[in-house]
């Protein structure tokens, strides 16, 4: 519904932050209030979010095209555009004040962005115009020399690229210091023997939506761990809680303490020390069992790392596309999965699993996963793996 009218108006800030109401309860249920900011949730998976298109970013994209679909007339609305709107005067000097409806209008405001992306390629036809078209390096010649030079050069302000090309060569009518200047500046601007064209953003590329989002979207590091995460074998609930792990987001005890909501910080886990992320993932002695058990099924012997430093492990050692790495991503997010549901089910159902029900869970999960997966995967070398985890040989074998 909102995609349908993103297409048709900017729409209000009201509007959008209405919308984005209605995602973000889906999303975190109550009120809408999240554990991450919704401007990170907006991010793509990479830079740590959760992909969801930020409506404001999207918005502007989608009028963007019709923008672009005025500059190349590629339907009858952008015909009719240049018919009754522009009264076939040229899109960049359209002035955007006046009688003009409210949607035409933020259209033509957006001609500054849409200008930084833009590239005008002048070939051997009239269709940009000499003045006003954006073709000498992003700029036009009316933006950068005002209306004198137009004067000076005693051409007509409908002239075309054309009208100063003769022979193949630049030839601008040397009748003042800018227009000498002009001559110069083109010099290194081929002329090309097709006709002219416009592109975005890359020669050759045409506009697509997606493109002009990411082109104009405010753009973050991506994050080391999106692959451990958001790979195509994941499990949608426990790649949600690891992302939410990952991003600090679990509403631990020190926090809730923090902020008053509870008396003791002390571990659900009855270890005695403060419930924190970085104890909970696995320093506290029952997540450590847990932890150890499941590495030990990934053919992993090692001592238990602090928090930082086991995702950077997943982050270096589990990121291929190999069946043993998938094995050890699944294995992560369950594990970090069960446990929080663990705790979960001790601080508000007061219901205790010892940890081998814990690891049988996660066992379960994981083969559940890799069984229904592709077996031609799994070959005599993963055998081990496929034996500690319950998961039956590729039938090739
Ligand atoms: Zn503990």
């Amino acid at each position: 519904m909102q995609c349908y009218w993103c297409n048709i108006f900017l729409l209000p800030m009201s509007t959008i932050k209405d919308c984005e109401l209605v995602l973000r309860t889906f999303l975190w249920g109550g009120r809408g209030r999240g554990k991450v900011k919704w401007a990170e949730v907006c991010k793509p998976f990479l830079e740590g979010g959760l992909g969801v298109r930020d409506l404001k970013t999207w918005n502007k994209a989608l009028l963007l095209k019709q923008l672009w679909c005025v500059l190349t007339e590629e339907s009858i609305w952008a015909k009719w555009c240049h018919d009754y709107l522009l009264h076939n005067s040229n899109l960049w000097s359209a002035p955007s004040h006046g009688h003009l409806s409210w949607s035409w209008r933020q259209v033509l405001l957006l001609r500054p962005l849409a200008k930084e992306h833009l590239i005008y390629k002048c070939g051997n036809d009239e269709q940009f115009s000499l003045w006003f078209d954006p073709w000498l390096h992003g700029d036009s010649v009316h933006a950068l020399y005002g209306h004198r030079v137009i004067l000076d050069a005693g051409l007509s302000k409908h002239a075309r690229v054309k009208d100063v090309i003769w022979e193949d060569e630049w030839c601008w009518p040397q009748a003042s210091c800018d227009l000498d200047e002009l001559q110069q500046r083109v010099r290194n601007i081929p002329i090309s023997t097709v006709p002219d064209s416009i592109h975005w953003d890359k020669v050759g590329e045409a506009f697509s939506t997606a493109r002009a989002f990411h082109g104009i979207r405010l753009r973050s590091s991506s994050v080391d761990w999106h692959d451990i995460v958001w790979h195509s074998k994941r499990i949608p609930k426990h790649a949600f809680s690891l992302w939410l792990a990952l991003r600090g987001a679990h509403r631990t005890k020190d926090k809730l303490l923090a902020f008053g909501v509870v008396h003791s910080a002390e571990c659900a886990f009855l270890c005695g020390e403060t419930e924190t992320l970085e104890h909970l993932f696995f320093q506290c002695p029952f997540s450590a069992m847990v932890w150890r058990e499941v590495l030990y099924m990934c053919n992993i012997v090692r001592p238990i790392l602090p928090w930082a430093d086991e995702v950077l492990c997943m982050s270096t050692h589990a990121k291929g596309s190999a069946f043993h790495h998938t094995v050890r991503r699944l294995a992560f997010a369950a594990t970090t999965y069960h446990l929080w549901i663990e705790r979960n089910r001790r601080c508000f159902k007061n219901l205790f699993l010892p940890h081998q029900e814990i690891i049988r869970l996660v066992r379960q999960d994981v083969s559940g996963k890799l069984a229904s997966d592709n077996s031609s995967l799994r070959c005599e070398l993963h055998h081990s793996l496929c034996v500690n985890w319950g998961v039956p040989l590729g039938e090739d074998i």
